[in-house]
């Protein structure tokens, strides 16, 4: 159950309001990374969560998120309310001045609605657990961009909170990731293909002045990793469809290996990007 306590997480102090950045603030209420979409994200995913351990832990941070939601929304508020009397500061943004009264709303800083689209929800808790990591570091850097654009002292601090908070539940689901002892490339259940899954694909080609690198790094060389150099490009599609027969040759030597039925479907493929 939910129980309301009529105090904010964190008070808020606002000198002098800036309906510009209270329309930039509601990028953290009603958008894509904000905190309701997190407050969601988490909650549902502890609903669905049969890890008593991890689900303490999702309903913890998804009700954290809740009072980030009040403290973001009172913020937003404070810095949109001149819009309700003050004709410059309603131009900022007509749809909050006229439609809403000077008030937060489920929008984000554009006006698009906020959407449960936002939210990544699989109910498989180690790909659920790395999309929460994901969405902590883009709530960090959109608090960071907030900051910058935010010269009130006030609000300044309480958004310094907001942005320490999701490293801190970043860092709490990275330990509650890797706790879980899981292979990291360990996904599901079914084993990816031997041989074409350490194979990459040297996929951007050029000659010239167009030629530019092609990059060396430890995403496709070293270890297990097999560099396959333009596979459609210079080898026809013989090369993919080898690979998927996993026989592990590499380039034109590949050919030979190859299955018609994937010839076919990697070929209609191929007309189609043309
Ligand atoms: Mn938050
Ligand atoms: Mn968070």
């Amino acid at each position: 159950m939910y129980h309301h306590i009529k105090k904010l997480m964190y008070t808020v102090n606002v000198g002098t309001p800036d309906p510009r950045l209270g329309n930039m603030l509601l990028e953290q209420f009603g958008g894509a990374n904000g905190e309701l979409a997190a407050a969601m994200q988490y909650s549902i995913q502890g609903l669905n969560c049969e890890d008593p351990d991890r689900k303490d832990m999702l309903m913890d941070i998804g009700t954290e998120e809740l009072s980030h939601l009040e403290v973001v929304g009172t913020l937003a508020r404070m810095h949109l309310k001149p819009m309700k009397k003050d004709m410059d500061a309603a131009a900022e943004d007509p749809l909050i001045a006229i439609a809403g009264g000077g008030g937060v709303g489920l929008v984000n800083s554009m006006g698009d609605a906020w959407t449960a689209d936002y939210l990544k929800i699989t109910g498989e808790l180690d790909v659920d657990l790395r999309s929460n990591i994901a969405a902590e570091a883009r709530a960090k850097i959109v608090y960071e961009r907030l900051i910058d654009f935010c010269d009130d002292p006030g609000s300044k601090d309480a958004l310094q909170f907001l942005m320490t908070r999701e490293i801190t539940h970043m860092k709490a689901f990275t330990a509650a990731l890797e706790s879980l002892g899981k292979d990291p490339f360990s996904i599901g259940k079914i084993a990816p293909t031997p041989v074409l899954v350490n194979q990459y694909f040297n996929d951007s080609t050029g000659v010239g002045d167009e030629g530019e690198t092609d990059a060396r790094g430890p995403w496709n060389e070293g270890g297990d990793w097999e560099i396959v150099e333009a596979p459609e490009l210079e080898q026809g599609v013989e090369n993919l469809a080898s690979a998927h027969g996993g026989n592990g040759r590499n380039g034109k030597a590949r050919n030979k290996g190859a299955q018609p039925a994937l010839i076919t479907r990697s070929a209609s493929k191929a007309r189609k990007r043309a």
